[in-house]
This record gives structure tokens, C-alpha cells and sequence, in this order.
């Protein structure tokens, strides 16, 4: 791979990445995005709460503030064009004493500076008449009925799909070690080789700040801020029906109860700040935490159902808002840098928002054959029976249910490793398709969804790993 020359490089392919990837893909510009791992969607965007925030939270001003009201303002039209799933479900944050409803109007008054659409504050008992099982406590809440819930790997390989069908290519187990200058861009050395580009895009999430200060004299610092979750079974799902907020009080700052867009119950986050940037275990101490947190919304939450447990690492940079631009002393080096929450909301307005600035800068066109529409892959369960029927006679996999939890069939599994940017491992297929998300947790069907990985790839059971090289799920006969 030496020597490869782009006009744009991407460093990271997370949920910004590959935004900025897919609306790079409207130019004519050669585009190329890094990721160290074997996938998209591989860091941060795969383990966060998955809402797509209303926009109230952010200092009226900031970047937060502005691509978080800007993309969820774009995520309908996006999840009808790239096929994702993504519900407007509404949040509300939830006020626990009198002593606190100024607090409670100071929200409300920052999502009307950072313009956000619809909200109301409600008493306690309306908060009760929408969701029966808030606490009793409540006394009044801020209603946001632009608040949403999305698919977080859904939404991210959308974009990477849609991405590389418009030309850019991807290139994983790529790892970028170092950056130079050249006379006219950039030298990246990477664990594959060397590869130039005019321009770089940094969106390395927890590590984007050694990238730009690589090529930056104005210095930036990321800490990796963990946040544990507890992920609860399907039956648990109804108890609300809204995302479920608490306003930051003397009590700290509150967990969220939601409902996931597949219909599981998510609860979480803690915040710790860890030196590791790697470090994504949770601990006993923050789950116990977090489930006596969220004990003070959400009445009797069926923590016994709790099918898995799991933590994502916030980007949060010293100056505590987004850096997304040019760098002031590094032309045609751009950041997506310190993007914590609301960066899975954001992402979309960040991609079109430096997608455009790289664009007018190299002078590129629109491609002409453009096209922004991507079929995911097809769900038997979404189908009416007759055309159940149909794609099972035209196509016998689609009626072998392997997942059972999650009532995926080989079809759907088939279709994960084969398409655009397919699945090469268990966790790959796992996010396409949810095999193994269930309340078996992959218990069931790992070994049938290992038998068609290596079907599919043509590579021995033995190579099939969880992730990348070093957690391969068998030893092999000797
Ligand atoms: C606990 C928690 C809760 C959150 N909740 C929400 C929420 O509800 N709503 C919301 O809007 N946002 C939320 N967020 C924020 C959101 O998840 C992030 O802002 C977003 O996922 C960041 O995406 P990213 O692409 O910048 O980073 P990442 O997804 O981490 O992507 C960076 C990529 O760069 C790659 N990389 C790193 N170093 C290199 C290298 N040297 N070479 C090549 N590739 C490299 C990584 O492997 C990774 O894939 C939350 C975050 C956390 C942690």
C-alpha cells in the first residue's frame, strides 16, 4: 500500500468519520478513511445511549449547541435515505424538587436560545399520565418532543456504506502512528505503509488530540470520560416510552432511563474520568451506582433482567465543546475533535459542515452520479407474512432462523457479510443484524454464525474471531 496519494484522508471510522466520509463522497475528491480496527464503528459510537438529543443542554453558543440542533433537525430525512432505525420518541428531565424548578427553566430557556423546537415544562402529574411509572417524587418536567433514539451501528455503517458506494474506499487494520507535513499536504505513516493527502480529517475520538497536536502548535487535551450502562431485557422495554432525564441536582448529575429503537431498556451513564484510554470495563461499583440512580425516575426497573452491561469512553476535551475546523496553524488539516455527547446527534450536521469547507477549499465539483440512497438489509420480521412467504420460496435461507433471541435468519447473516463493507467477524455480523443481542447473549447461535463466517469468507473456523486477530473463538485441532 505505500505510496498511496488521496486528496482527503479520514482518520477514524467512527460516527463522524463516516459522516464526513459520506458527504465528502458528493465531490470529486479521492477519499480514503483509516481505521486502526476491523470494522466501522469499532470505537466510542458503538457503546454510548444512542439518543439523539433535542438540543437544550448545550451552552446556547457553542459548537454542541449548533450541530446538536442541526442534526437532529436532519436525522428523519437521513434514516429514510440510508434505512436506518431512528424513533422520535420524545425525552423528558425530570425535576425532583420545588427548589429546583429554576433550574428546570433554565433548560428550558437555553433550548429556546439554541432553537429547539416544542418543548413544554409540564407538573409531575402530567409527566405520571404519559409515563405511569415515574417516581411519585416528580414534581414537573421539561417535555422535548424532538428527542429521539437511533440505531448507533445502524446509523454509522449506513453512512460508511453509502460512503463507499460513492467511491470512498476504506481501509481497516490501519493504524496511524505519525503525521508530518508536506510541501502541498500531509504524510501519514501508517502500520501499513506511508499514504499522502492534501487533506486529513481528524476523527479519532479519544485520540484526536494526538493528531492534531502532531501538526498544531495550539495544544488540546482529551480525557477519556467512561460511562457504564446496564442494557435490559425486551420485557422490560414498555416501562416508558420516553427518553427519561434527570436535571442535574445537588444529587449529582443523573442517569437516563430510556427505551432502545429495538425495544430493550438502556440505563446509564456514569462519568469517570480514566487515564486509559482503552479502558472500557465496567466495575461493580458504577453499575450498583447507576441502578440505585436510576431507581429515582423509573419505579421497580427490573434490574433482575439485565442481559448485558457495557461502557463507551466520552472524547471530552479541556475547553469542554466541540473543535471541528481547519486547524489555525496547520492548513487543510481539519478536526472532529472533543466530540462527547451530543456527537452521535451532531454527526450528520458535522459531516455536511466539513464536507463543505474541504470541498470549497480544493475547488472540487459534485459528482454528477451521486447517489445518496442506501437499502439496508432486509428484515423478514418488518414483512407482511405473504411476503414472508415470497422471499422465504425465492429464498429458502430467510426461513433458518439462527438467532432466536432476536429472530435473525441466515439470509440476514448471509446478506451482513457479503454486502458493501460486509461483517468479517461475531461482532461484525452482530451489529448489522443484532445476532447475539438478545437475552442469550450470543450463548445460542455462535457456532452457526461462526459455520457461515467462514462459509461466507472462505477462511477455517479456526481464523473466525470476536473482533481482531488475538480473540479468535477456537484453538483448532493439533
Ligand atoms: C457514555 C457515553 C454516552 C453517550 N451518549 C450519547 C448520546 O446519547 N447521544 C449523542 O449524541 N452522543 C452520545 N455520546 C457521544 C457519542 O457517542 C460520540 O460523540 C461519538 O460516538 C464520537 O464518534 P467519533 O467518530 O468521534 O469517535 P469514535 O467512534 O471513537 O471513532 C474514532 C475511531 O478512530 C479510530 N482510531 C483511533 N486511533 C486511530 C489511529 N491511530 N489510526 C486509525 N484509526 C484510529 C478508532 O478505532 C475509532 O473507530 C456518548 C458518549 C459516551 C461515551
Amino acid at each position: 500500500m505505500s505510496g498511496m496519494n488521496y486528496d482527503v484522508v479520514v482518520i477514524g471510522g467512527g460516527v463522524i468519520g463516516c459522516a464526513v466520509a459520506r458527504e465528502l463522497s458528493r465531490f470529486q475528491l479521492k477519499t480514503c478513511v483509516l481505521e486502526r480496527d476491523e470494522d466501522v464503528c469499532s470505537g466510542t459510537s458503538k457503546a454510548n445511549s444512542a439518543i439523539v438529543h433535542g438540543g437544550f443542554d448545550a451552552e446556547p453558543g457553542s459548537l454542541k449547541a449548533r450541530f446538536n440542533v442541526e442534526g437532529n433537525r436532519m436525522m428523519g430525512q437521513l434514516a429514510e435515505e440510508l434505512d436506518f432505525d431512528f424513533k422520535r420518541n420524545g425525552s423528558l428531565v425530570l425535576c425532583f424538587a420545588e427548589e429546583d424548578r429554576p433550574a428546570l427553566q433554565k433548560l428550558y430557556d437555553k433550548g429556546i436560545a439554541n432553537g429547539v423546537e416544542g418543548m413544554s415544562i409540564i407538573s409531575g402529574d402530567e409527566v405520571r399520565s404519559l409515563e405511569p411509572n415515574v417516581e411519585d417524587t416528580v414534581v414537573a418536567a421539561l417535555q422535548v418532543p424532538s428527542g429521539g433514539i437511533v440505531c448507533p451501528f445502524g446509523l454509522t455503517i449506513a453512512l460508511a456504506e453509502n460512503a463507499c458506494e460513492n467511491g470512498v474506499e476504506f481501509r481497516f487494520f490501519t493504524e496511524v502512528q505519525n503525521i508530518g507535513k508536506t510541501e502541498d499536504g500531509y504524510v501519514l505513516e501508517t502500520s501499513k505503509g506511508q499514504i499522502t493527502a492534501k487533506y486529513v480529517v481528524n476523527a479519532a475520538g479519544v485520540y484526536a488530540d494526538k493528531f492534531h497536536n502532531m501538526v498544531s502548535e495550539k495544544k488540546i487535551h482529551i480525557t477519556a470520560r467512561k460511562g457504564d450502562y446496564c442494557l435490559l431485557d425486551k420485557e422490560a422495554g414498555g416501562i416508558v416510552t420516553r427518553t427519561i432525564f434527570q436535571l442535574p441536582t445537588k444529587m449529582g448529575k443523573g442517569v437516563l432511563v430510556t427505551p432502545t429503537v429495538h425495544g430493550n431498556l438502556l440505563t446509564g451513564p456514569t462519568a469517570a474520568d480514566v487515564e486509559d484510554k482503552e479502558k472500557t470495563a465496567t466495575t461493580a461499583e458504577d453499575l450498583d451506582s447507576l441502578m440505585r440512580r436510576a431507581s429515582l425516575s423509573v419505579k421497580d426497573i427490573p434490574f433482575r433482567q439485565v442481559i448485558t452491561s457495557f461502557a463507551g469512553l466520552r472524547a471530552h476535551e479541556d475547553g469542554d465543546d466541540f473543535i471541528i475546523g481547519e486547524a489555525e496553524d496547520a492548513e487543510g488539516f481539519f478536526d472532529a475533535a472533543g466530540i462527547e455527547s451530543p456527537g452521535l446527534s451532531s454527526a450528520p450536521a458535522i459531516g455536511v459542515y466539513l464536507a463543505e469547507l474541504i470541498a470549497e477549499k480544493a475547488g472540487a465539483g459534485k459528482k454528477a452520479d451521486w447517489n445518496g440512497k442506501r437499502k439496508g438489509i432486509v428484515r423478514p420480521e418488518l414483512l407482511s407474512k405473504e411476503e414472508q412467504a415470497e422471499l422465504i420460496r425465492q429464498n429458502p435461507s430467510y426461513g433458518t432462523i439462527i438467532c432466536r433471541c432476536e429472530g435473525v435468519s441466515e439470509g440476514e447473516i448471509v446478506d451482513a457479510i457479503t454486502r458493501t463493507l460486509g461483517a468479517k467477524s461475531l461482532d461484525g455480523v452482530k451489529r448489522r443484524v443484532r445476532q447475539g443481542m438478545g437475552r442469550c447473549q450470543a450463548g445460542f447461535c455462535t457456532p452457526r454464525t461462526m459455520e457461515i463466517l467462514s462459509r461466507e469468507l472462505g477462511i477455517p473456523m479456526e481464523e473466525i474471531c470476536k473482533n481482531a486477530p488475538g480473540s479468535e473463538m477456537l484453538t483448532g485441532q493439533k
